[in-house]
């Protein structure tokens, strides 16, 4: 009907083209409507979605000075003038839109700065209709630098022993799961007090763990090293002093050593099941051995740095780390050393292992061990191995003064440090991130 009056008009005026038709004729339901645009803006790109009722002809160019992109859409009309309000975002300033031709819509798109402008269709799909989207992009954005996600360095605590498996005992009537889980307990408060270290704890509670599952939890939690906390017990009541353990496959270093690692191991044959038929399990021995060779290294630099400090609270052993097979020291990857706080079986040590204080100073000495070795070795991503400074908070200085000082964010400084509220206490230590 409609295009039998426009051919109509258009034989009634001699002339072809619908340029020249009357005004009333460009109502014809045979234009494009634009029903909406959406307006989105993201990494220098600003996009128009224009959603129309029909496919449309379009053309799309951009004019300076000052500087617009000039989209014209054939035989279209705008649903709502009110569509173009508010039209900011990115690049783009304002929207405005006129009619030419008599039925065809310019839309004036007035930028800030100039622009390569670009379009595609889309056609109707999964619930939408017929789209154009005109993207402009902004030549001089630039991505911020992401900024890497860091983490804390990871200690996996795994006090020994627990359940119906007691470990050593003393004359006293101490046991050594028992001990084991409350300097464990005490460590994990130390190293979570630590800026840029958290603390995984292997065993929370008084029950039976095997070997495998403590490796396994550790590495579960992605520790980047692992300490086995014990006290050491000997049929000799003299024996006294910590000693520090690291694995070894290839043999034990001391005869003492390798019975040490025998008792320790043999806590899953008396306690555990496990299935020594298993030959599968063999291989995957093999491979284990392999990969952890490498490991052994850093375990026992960490295991010296450990003992050096433990010396200073108490008397050592041993002064060098020991190597035997430990089982529990077998986590591919991940540096571990198994710890024997002190001999239980001697009456002296047995009383000093039971005091809150003593087991806080090996917490504490532990701790100190551990942040030596990070601090040369942190792993990549972590905050330590950023090397951010530490800072020591002075009397009456607040998180802005610091901040001010260091020209580092509050909220960087809030995060690394774990800092809530508002208040710094005076000597507390900051670690400073370094703001790339
Ligand atoms: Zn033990």
């Amino acid at each position: 009907m409609e295009n039998k009056r426009r051919n109509f008009f258009t034989r009634l005026l001699g002339l072809s083209g619908f340029a020249i038709l009357p005004s009333f004729v460009k109502a014809a339901d045979s234009a494009v409507h634009v029903q909406s645009i959406r307006l989105s803006s993201q990494d220098g790109v600003t996009r128009l979605v224009f959603d129309l009722d029909s496919p449309v002809q379009h053309k799309l160019f951009a004019l300076h000075d000052p500087e617009r992109v000039v989209l014209d859409l054939q035989r279209s009309r705008l649903l709502n003038a009110g569509l173009l309000d508010d039209m900011r975002s990115g690049l783009l300033k304002s929207v405005r839109s006129g009619v030419r031709n008599v039925d065809d819509l310019r839309v004036v798109l007035d930028l800030s700065g100039k622009t390569q402008p670009s379009s595609f269709y889309l056609k109707p799909d999964k619930g939408e209709g017929h789209r154009l989207v005109i993207e402009l992009k902004d030549p001089n954005f630039a991505a911020p630098v992401k900024q890497q996600e860091m983490r804390d360095v990871i200690i996996a605590i795994d006090a020994g022993h627990g359940g119906n498996d007691p470990g050593a005992s003393g004359k006293l009537g101490t046991q050594e799961k028992q001990i084991t889980l409350e300097i464990a307990r005490k460590l994990e408060k130390e190293i979570n007090d630590k800026p840029g270290m958290k603390a995984v704890m292997v065993r929370t509670s008084d029950r039976y763990m095997r070997l495998r599952d403590r490796i396994k939890k550790a590495r579960d939690q992605n520790a980047d090293l692992m300490v086995s906390i014990h006290a050491d017990a000997f049929p000799d009541p003299r024996a006294s002093g910590a000693s520090v353990f690291a694995l070894s496959v290839s043999g034990a270093t001391s005869e003492t050593a390798r019975l040490l690692a025998e008792k320790e191991n043999n806590v899953d044959m008396l306690f555990g099941n496990i299935s020594l038929e298993d030959k599968d399990e063999m291989v995957q021995q093999v491979i284990l051995d392999l990969s952890l060779t490498g490991t052994i290294q850093s375990s026992l630099d960490v295991g010296d740095e450990i003992l050096a400090e433990l010396s200073k609270v108490g008397n050592v052993h041993r002064q060098r780390v020991q190597q035997a097979g430990f089982a529990v020291l077998k986590a591919p990857n991940i540096p571990a050393i198994l710890l024997e706080t002190a001999f239980i079986s001697n009456p002296r040590e047995e009383r000093k292992l039971r005091t809150p204080a003593h087991q806080t100073n090996v917490a504490k000495a532990v701790l100190r061990g551990v942040n030596d070795y990070f601090v040369r070795k942190a792993p990549p991503g972590t905050w330590l191995a950023q090397k951010g400074k530490v800072y020591t908070v002075r009397k009456g200085e607040s998180l802005a003064d610091i901040s001010e000082k260091f020209g580092v964010p509050v909220k960087h400084i809030r995060t690394r440090n774990a800092i809530h509220g508002d208040q710094l206490k005076p000597g507390r230590e900051l670690v400073i991130p370094q703001v790339v």
